[in-house]
């Protein structure tokens, strides 16, 4: 048995009681405002999977309920060939405030991509060099991110960012512990040695939660914006924007751009 909430549960197909009442999940589906438990079978087929939670979210965001009564909680769901991942998004559903909601997808992501980097340990870090750094003294620091960012006004001078001179560190990177924040853009790039040698399969449209929970234009703010902070990216997240999707993507809207300060 899975707790979304204190009171809400979806349980394994296997644990169904004999007099549960419940219904079929489809796609293509149409559901009275209040229907008793949902069965859903997500037979473990990635696809499929973010499709179901998609149709979900829909579902929730036009107060269809879904519930059967037994022992003190209400049954929301009873599935099958379910992975971890979709419990994180059932869960994530039952989340009433959109802050909360979406700060806990964002930490849900980023823990996901964590276990993913920490299996394949493909930066391989020795005494603060990554391996990249080995070849190209630009990659050095504290263990855990290369962290060189370069000068956003670079467009002044194109050819100086081929230069060491317009990096400097990324304002976030501790002294001793690498990132002090979390950074989903950051935990979704490769870089091209990484890449070259396939140190590492990192696609974010294998992530269900990056792609069923998130809208296109938080898509581009979670992938593109590097160098800045948990706080900022799920402001951000959280922004109403009517521009659209054309526009917002070709005129870089997704982009967090930093504040000039007054004094400068
Ligand atoms: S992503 Fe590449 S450059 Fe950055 S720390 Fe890892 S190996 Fe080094
Ligand atoms: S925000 Fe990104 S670049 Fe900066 S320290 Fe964290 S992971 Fe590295």
């Amino acid at each position: 048995m899975e707790y979304l909430t204190k009171d809400i549960v979806a349980i394994n197909e296997n644990e169904l009681p004999n007099d549960i009442q419940f219904m079929k999940f489809g796609l293509n589906k149409k559901y009275d405002k209040e229907n008793p438990a949902l069965r859903i079978d997500f037979q473990n087929r990635l696809g499929y999977s973010i499709l179901c939670i998609k149709k979900l979210i829909k579902l929730k965001e036009k107060n269809v309920s879904f519930g059967s009564a037994y022992q003190g909680k209400t049954i929301k769901y009873i599935i099958s060939n379910y992975s971890p991942e979709i419990i994180d998004c059932l869960k994530a559903i039952e989340i009433q405030d959109k802050r909360e909601r979406t700060t806990f997808l964002y930490e849900t992501l980023c823990d996901e991509l964590d276990a993913v980097w920490k299996k394949f340990n493909p930066c391989n870090f020795c005494n603060g060099i990554c391996a990249a750094g080995k070849t190209d003294k630009r990659y050095s620091g504290p263990d855990g991110c290369c962290a060189k960012a370069f000068d956003l006004s670079f467009w002044k001078e194109p050819f100086a960012v081929l230069t060491q001179s317009k990096f400097f560190p990324c304002p976030y990177l501790g002294e001793k512990d690498g990132c002090t924040t979390q950074n989903v853009a950051c935990k979704l790039f490769a870089c091209t040695y990484i890449k070259k040698n396939h140190l590492i399969e990192l696609n974010p449209h294998d992530f269900i939660i990056y792609e069923a929970c998130f809208s296109q234009k938080q898509k581009l703010i979670l992938t593109y914006n590097f160098f800045r902070t948990k706080e900022q990216l799920i402001n951000k997240l959280l922004e109403e924007n009517r521009t659209p999707y054309y526009f917002y993507s070709s005129r870089m809207k997704y982009l967090i751009l930093e504040k000039k300060d007054s004094s400068d």
